[in-house]
């Protein structure tokens, strides 16, 4: 294991991804940029590097086998991992609200949200387990709250009407729970976070934070020290609830 933190983050090649890229690597850590386009990912690794940040490609897309594979034979090669960011998410496309949705919508939704966060994590796992100090970030959302999404929440109700994305990020805050129970006698922390609703390609640029300030919470759980918290969701005010 390299002396240097070793980070990967996942969908890395703009929005919150690159933020959290970025200020991981001001941190002076090695970040691994996972994207799955060449162009976009060779151009955020560049953009990094001009800004001093000691970024390196990682080819990536979540939802492919041979894909995830190879990253982490790649980062086995680079020099292992300390913190895994799973942040590539996607909507999943519209419409999405109950009555009127395409199957095909949520499979998306689910397929990259859930699925390709247990597929990177399984597969990162076995070099996060030889770090001094292993982190997990799952980028989940607000809107995956349930607690948030039911009605008895009131004037705290979040998001749009939603039977893809809401219920994916609820997916994926059951799955950091399980990841977390199996991890507890272990050094791996693993947490949840929401980053707040945030401008970027996901949203139209709509959402009211900028991508640094959407990047904070997990640039926090990426950093924990060792006494830190496992399983638990948060967001810049505190703890989410599930
Ligand atoms: P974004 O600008 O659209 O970025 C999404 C990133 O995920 C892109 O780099 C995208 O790559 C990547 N990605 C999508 N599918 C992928 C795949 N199959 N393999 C690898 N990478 C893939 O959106 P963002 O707002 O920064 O979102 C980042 C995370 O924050 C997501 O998990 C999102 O759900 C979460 N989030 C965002 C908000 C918000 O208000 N923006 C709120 C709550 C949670 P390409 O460029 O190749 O598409």
């Amino acid at each position: 294991m390299s002396e240097r933190r070793i980070a990967l983050v996942t969908g890395a090649n703009k929005g919150i991804g690159y933020e959290i890229a970025a200020g991981l690597g001001a941190l002076g850590w090695r970040v691994g940029v996972g994207a799955r386009d060449e162009q976009r990912r060779a151009a955020a690794v560049a953009k990094l590097r001009a800004d001093g940040v000691d970024a390196f490609d990682v080819p990536l897309d979540v939802t492919d086998d041979a894909s995830v594979t190879a990253a982490a034979r790649l980062l086995a090669e680079a020099g292992g991992l300390d913190v895994l960011v799973n942040n590539a998410g996607v909507t999943g496309g519209m419409p999405q609200q109950p009555g009127d949705v395409d199957v095909a919508t949520v499979r998306t939704a689910v397929e990259v949200n859930v699925i390709g966060v247990v597929r990177v994590t399984e597969a990162m796992l076995p070099l996060l387990r030889r770090s001094a100090a292993p982190r997990i970030v799952n980028m989940s959302s607000g809107v995956g709250s349930l607690t948030r999404q039911s009605a008895s929440a009131g004037e705290h109700q979040t998001g749009p009407l939603s039977v893809a994305y809401a219920p994916s990020k609820s997916m994926l805050n059951a799955v950091t729970i399980q990841y977390a129970r199996a991890l507890g006698d272990t050094n791996i922390l693993i947490n949840a976070a929401c980053p707040g609703f945030t401008a970027t390609d996901l949203n139209a640029f709509r959402g009211v934070r900028t991508p640094q300030q959407g990047a904070a919470i997990a640039i926090r759980l990426a950093t924990l020290p060792d006494d830190g918290p496992t399983g638990g969701f948060f967001e810049d005010a505190g703890v989410v609830p599930w």
